[in-house]
């Protein structure tokens, strides 16, 4: 079994704290914030065994030096992204297999928001852990991969199982969907679909997660049908 605490962090981050709940070793996924993560350690009274890195943003890597010097974890990132990520202990291309205490998680490489993003997925669990390749209702920004390649990411993305639920790093759901209403303003389903993810942040002042298999029916980045019409929604979002 794993547990999976969300951390909220800086203005709108989630870093993800794994537990295993048979050793009882923790991971954190993208710890932005050594802060944050040390007081959720501190409380569950663990220290910490691992780090998993999606990408080099300084807003998912910068709590990582503090960490290591506090507990010495194992650390996870792109190959990649060698020359500009914290020191790791294991570097990791796609298709890689990470296995941390007996769960598996493939690596899948995304490149677009950033030239060497990786995504972590548990096909045992049903859960992705996307960094910012994807957002409920959006993805991230274009900074340096291509339209191309971050379309490509996008298809590796759509191909998981649709009861895969999607952990984010950042809470931008309901803005992103009041773009995605304004482009879709007839469709009935994506209004109710938002109803709803604003009934759950309301609960539970979060809406992650979320199932692929909804954001399938209603991201309108997942459902471009080619690069380019990707391409034109990213510019339009970017300038909305
Ligand atoms: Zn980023």
């Amino acid at each position: 079994m794993l547990n999976i605490y969300t951390l909220k962090s800086l203005r709108d981050n989630y870093i993800y704290l794994l537990k295993d709940n048979e050793t009882g070793k923790i991971a954190v996924v993208d710890p932005g914030d050594a802060d944050v993560v040390t007081q959720a350690l501190q409380e569950l009274g663990k220290p910490l065994d691992a780090i998993f890195i999606t990408h080099h943003h300084w807003d998912h890597t910068d709590g990582i030096p503090r960490l290591i010097e506090k507990y010495s974890p194992k650390v996870y990132g792109a190959a990649k992204d060698q020359h500009r990520l914290p020191p790791c202990t294991q570097y990791l291309t796609e298709e890689d297999t990470l296995t941390w205490q007996g769960h598996n998680f493939s690596v899948i490489e995304t490149p677009g928001h950033t030239t060497g993003h990786i995504c972590f997925y548990s096909k045992a669990h049903k859960l992705l852990f996307c960094g910012d390749t994807l957002f409920l209702g959006g993805c991230g920004r274009m900074f340096e991969g291509t339209a191309e390649q971050y379309f490509n990411s996008l298809q590796k993305l759509k191909s998981l199982p649709l009861d895969t639920l999607i952990y984010c790093t950042h809470e931008y759901t309901i803005a992103n969907y009041r773009f995605i209403k304004k482009q879709v303003p007839e469709c009935q389903k994506t209004k109710e679909y938002v109803e709803k993810l604003k009934k759950t942040y309301r609960q539970t002042g979060k809406t992650i997660p979320q199932l692929i298999g909804d954001e399938l029916k209603y991201n309108l980045f997942l459902k471009a049908p080619s690069a380019q019409v990707f391409a034109e929604l990213r510019s339009k979002k970017d300038t909305d």
